[in-house]
């Protein structure tokens, strides 16, 4: 990675509160104006932990995505759907999601990278169904609908798909 640019603003008229973002390849901290620079030293550290956290929980790792499969699994299949692997895939751009029924392998699109953890779980969930069943019929459907947010996670990726490919896409 490179080095972090970190740009440190600092404005009177914020009240007191620390916040920190990403804006392209920096990362801009804004303080409160006033604070000692050992104080600002330290919020600034602690904001970027923060920051990094943040993105480390959206940015699971292939063993995160498998803990995840297996855990949506159990709790709207009855543990039915039996995930041997999940792994994020480059090469898949038309699909969120893809899978293998007889090995049990799921590949997920790099493109969900930094989507809401809701929004991966239900492409997850869209491929663990699909290792029970393989088309698109109202039984599958019937068993994506487990899944609480299914709905509103499609709406989020067509409204994704429509704004950067012009169509809406489905595995
Ligand atoms: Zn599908």
């Amino acid at each position: 990675m490179p080095p972090e640019t970190v740009e440190v603003r600092r404005s009177s008229r914020r009240r007191r509160t620390v916040s920190a973002y990403r804006d392209g390849e920096k990362t801009i901290v804004l303080l409160p104006a006033g604070l000692s620079s050992t104080d600002e030293e330290q919020w600034v550290r602690r904001m970027l932990d923060r920051l990094a956290a943040k993105e480390q929980r959206r940015r699971p790792s292939d063993d995160d995505l498998l803990d995840r499969a297996v855990d949506l699994s159990a709790r709207y299949l009855d543990g039915e759907a039996k995930p041997s692997s999940v792994r994020w895939v480059e090469n898949q751009q038309h699909r969120w999601g893809s899978c293998t029924p007889d090995h049990g392998t799921i590949r997920i699109s790099t493109r969900l990278r930094g989507m809401p953890s809701w929004v991966v779980d239900y492409v997850i969930m869209h491929e663990l169904v699909h290792l029970l069943v393989p088309s698109h019929g109202s039984r599958f459907w019937a068993l994506v609908e487990r899944y609480p947010k299914a709905e509103r996670a499609r709406g989020f990726l067509e409204g994704f798909s429509t704004a950067a490919h012009g169509s809406a896409e489905e595995c």
